[in-house]
C-alpha cells in the first residue's frame, strides 16, 4: 500500500521526457541553426520536460555529419544515427522512432519550415490526453506553384483511393505519444508511409494549425523523383483500389461488346443500314475478349491484393487500453 502511494508520488513528480527526431540529408547550411532553435525552445520548458534530440544523418555527402558530431560532443543529450548511404526521409524517421526513449516524440524537419516554437503548445495538448498532435499547414510560404499543385493532387487521389482518411496539408511534423510510436515500431512493413500509418493506427488525434515558413537555407531535398516514390508508397500501401479499376474496365468492355452485338442484330433484322461484312464479328469478339482478359486480370489481382495484405503483416486491430485485466 505505502509502496504504491510512494510509487504514485514518484510518478507524478517524475519529469517527463520528450524526444525530438530530426532527419537530415545534406543540411550543412541549417544543421547548427536548427539545433540552436530547438535547444532554445527546450530550455524554456526544461523544468517540466527532460529531452533528447535524435539526429538521423541520411547519408549526407556534405559537412552535416561533422557538424552533428560537434553538437553531440558538447551535448550528451544530442544523439546521432548515421546511415551508410541515402535511404530517404521516411526511412530516416523510421530509424529515429526505433531509438526514442521519451514519453512523447516530436518529428520535425531540419530546415525550420516547421517551427520548433510550436513544441510547447503540442506538449500542452498532449498533456490534455491527445495521443497525436499533427501540424496542419494553414499557409505554405516559399513553395513553388508546381509543388503546391502536385501536393494537392496527391492528397485528393490518395483520399479517393484509400480506406483511411489521411489529412490534407499535413507532413510528418507532429507530436506522438510513446505508446503510438511503440505500435508503429512493431509494424514489420518496409517502405512505411508514416503519415498514412499514423492515421491508420487510430488513437486520439488533433490538428494544430501553423504557417509553414520558407526553408531557412539550402534547397529542397525532395526532387520530383522522391516525391513520386512517396506518392506511390502512399497510394499502393493504403489501397488495392487500383486493382479494382481494372475490373471495372473489363466489365465496361464486355457491356460494350453486348451493345454492339444487339445493335448489329437489330440492323440486320430491320435493314437499318448495311454494315461492312465482318465488322460485327470482329468488333464483338475483340471487345468481348478484351473485357474477359481484364476481368481475369482483376480476379488474379484480387488474390495478389490479399497476399499483399497478409505480407504487410499489419495487425487486425490495435488495443489502446484494457481495463481490469490482470
Ligand atoms: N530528408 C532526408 N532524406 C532525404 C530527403 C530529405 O532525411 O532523402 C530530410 C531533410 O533533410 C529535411 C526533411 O527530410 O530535414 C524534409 O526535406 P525537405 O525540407 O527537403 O522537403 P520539403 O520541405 O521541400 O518537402
Ligand atoms: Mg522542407
Amino acid at each position: 500500500m505505502l509502496k504504491n502511494i510512494m510509487k504514485n508520488c514518484w510518478e507524478m513528480n517524475k519529469v517527463k521526457k520528450v524526444s525530438i527526431v530530426i532527419p537530415m540529408y545534406n543540411e550543412q547550411e541549417v544543421a547548427e541553426k536548427c539545433y540552436e532553435k530547438i535547444i532554445d525552445t527546450l530550455k524554456r520548458i526544461e523544468e517540466k520536460y527532460d529531452y533528447e534530440i535524435i539526429f538521423i544523418n541520411d547519408g549526407s555527402k556534405d559537412k552535416t555529419l561533422e557538424i552533428l558530431r560537434n553538437i553531440a560532443q558538447k551535448n550528451r543529450k544530442a544523439k546521432i544515427i548515421s546511415f551508410s548511404r541515402n535511404f530517404g526521409h521516411q526511412s530516416a524517421v523510421t530509424a529515429g522512432l526505433k531509438k526514442v526513449t521519451g514519453d512523447a516524440v516530436v518529428i520535425i524537419d531540419a530546415d525550420l519550415q516547421d517551427p520548433p516554437e510550436l513544441i510547447p503548445e503540442m506538449l500542452n495538448l498532449w498533456e490534455k490526453g491527445n495521443d497525436i498532435i499533427y501540424g496542419k499547414r494553414k499557409l505554405r510560404k516559399g513553395e513553388s506553384k508546381f509543388k503546391l499543385l502536385t501536393a494537392s493532387m496527391f492528397y485528393k487521389t490518395l483520399n479517393a483511393l484509400s480506406d483511411v482518411e489521411i489529412p490534407k496539408n499535413t507532413g510528418d511534423f507532429r507530436l506522438v505519444d510513446k505508446n503510438v510510436v511503440d505500435v508503429i515500431n512493431l509494424l514489420p512493413e518496409h517502405n512505411k508511409f508514416l503519415r498514412g500509418l499514423f492515421s491508420w493506427v487510430g488513437f486520439k488525434q488533433i490538428p494544430l494549425e501553423y504557417v509553414r515558413e520558407e526553408r531557412y537555407a539550402g534547397k529542397t531535398k525532395y526532387p520530383l523523383k522522391k516525391m513520386l516514390k512517396l506518392a506511390q508508397d502512399g497510394i499502393f500501401s493504403f489501397s488495392i483500389k487500383p486493382l479494382k479499376i481494372v475490373g471495372a474496365m473489363g466489365i465496361i468492355s464486355v457491356v460494350i461488346s453486348i451493345i454492339i452485338l444487339v445493335y448489329a442484330i437489330l440492323s440486320y433484322a430491320f435493314n437499318w443500314n448495311n454494315l461492312t461484312a465482318g465488322w460485327t464479328s470482329l468488333m464483338v469478339t475483340m471487345t468481348f475478349l478484351c473485357g474477359m482478359i481484364l476481368i481475369s486480370l482483376w480476379m488474379i489481382g484480387e488474390y495478389i491484393g490479399r497476399i499483399y495484405d497478409e505480407t504487410r503483416g499489419r495487425p487486425q486491430y490495435i488495443i489502446k487500453e484494457t481495463i481490469n485485466f490482470e
